[in-house]
């Protein structure tokens, strides 16, 4: 955590100011502060920390096409037919995972599943020197929402996620409804008339949790977005990827240790992914369902600023 501290592309936050649809406003306050860098700097940074270990070798521009079974091995093919192989695949690779795909089974689950555009803006009205991560949420989208998080140099990260359910029942087109609301929302559209895009406007998918799935079996383990960790109410994953990687980390140096990589001995990953993240992701879940509601929203946002308790139990759990 001092290294991130110490890492000068970075902003830190202490606080969300939450926006209801009836325009009224609560800041809730983080426990612990946050750290806002744009994905490139951050991405970069971690790498940096991994190739300062001598025992590890970074395998750049290798793009996994294929994965295959040959004796008790995992083989691993890009498309100029090099090779890896290995006896513990431990799969970190995302949303798309090509890991959960060809070995898990693994089906994207619209429900359980966001589509979220993002693209980093200029001059944002309002934001110089803000430490607080802005949730709008808009009537019309709700259980989504629109953000903007400041970074430490005039500029904001900017987006808007939805349900892939909701986006495809209701054929909404994230990145016209995100242009849409910064032109024409009656809280926003003032505050991006001097604002500039300074990165194209970029879509992900982001699997959510809050269900229990099955997230590891012989001779693998799934982390992060490839395991579908994602908290499903605010839609942050990064936490959730490295407590994944952490816990697999922990089970490899077992399977080592006793020479098993059975399915069986395994699922001692998802039993420790599951109890450390498990109740907090099924919360999270549960909170997502309830906030479809503009009322039961601008109700909780009323009471919140009503009172300090009910404020500080959601300054804890967003
Ligand atoms: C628009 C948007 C905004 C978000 N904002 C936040 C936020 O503010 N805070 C937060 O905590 N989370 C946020 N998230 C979620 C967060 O980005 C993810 O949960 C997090 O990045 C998961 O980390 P990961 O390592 O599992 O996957 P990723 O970060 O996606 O990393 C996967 C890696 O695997 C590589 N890879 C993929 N396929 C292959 C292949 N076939 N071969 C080789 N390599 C491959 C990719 O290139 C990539 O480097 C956001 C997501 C989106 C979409």
């Amino acid at each position: 955590m001092n290294r991130l501290s110490a890492f000068p592309h970075t902003n830190i936050s202490t606080s969300w100011s939450l926006h209801a649809p009836n325009g009224k406003s609560v800041e809730l306050h983080f426990v612990n502060p946050g750290y806002v860098s744009k994905r490139i700097d951050f991405d970069k940074f971690l790498l940096d920390l991994v190739k300062e270990k001598a025992e590890i070798d970074v395998l750049s521009n290798f793009k996994v096409e294929s994965i295959t079974e040959r004796a008790e091995l995992k083989v691993l093919k890009n498309d100029r037919y090099e090779e890896l192989s290995a006896r513990l695949l431990i799969a970190c690779d995302g949303a798309h995972s090509i890991v959960a795909k060809k070995l898990s089974y693994f089906k994207v689950d619209l429900k359980n599943y966001s589509g979220a555009v993002r693209a980093y803006y200029k001059n944002v009205a309002g934001v110089q020197n803000s430490q607080c991560l802005e949730i709008h949420l808009l009537k019309d989208f709700l259980p989504g929402y629109f953000w903007i998080f400041p970074l430490n140099d005039n500029t904001c990260n900017v987006g808007f996620g939805m349900l892939s359910d909701d986006i495809r029942k209701r054929r909404i087109d994230l990145k016209l409804s995100l242009k849409d609301i910064i032109r024409n929302s009656p809280s926003l559209a003032s505050r991006f008339r001097h604002a500039e895009a300074i990165s194209p406007l970029e879509g992900f998918g982001l699997p959510l949790g809050g269900i229990e799935r099955s997230i590891s079996g012989e001779g693998y383990m799934l982390c992060g977005d490839a395991a579908s960790l994602i908290d499903p109410l605010n839609g942050e994953g990064i936490g959730n990827a490295m407590w994944s990687g952490y816990l697999a980390a922990r089970q490899a140096e077992r399977c080592f240790n006793q020479n098993n990589f059975s399915g069986i001995f395994m699922s001692a990953y998802d039993k420790s992914v599951y109890s450390k993240l498990g109740k907090e992701l099924k919360l999270k879940l549960c909170m997502q369902k309830a906030f479809n509601r503009t009322w039961l929203i601008n109700m909780l946002v009323n009471l919140a600023i009503a009172f300090p308790g009910l404020k500080n139990w959601f300054g804890k759990r967003l």
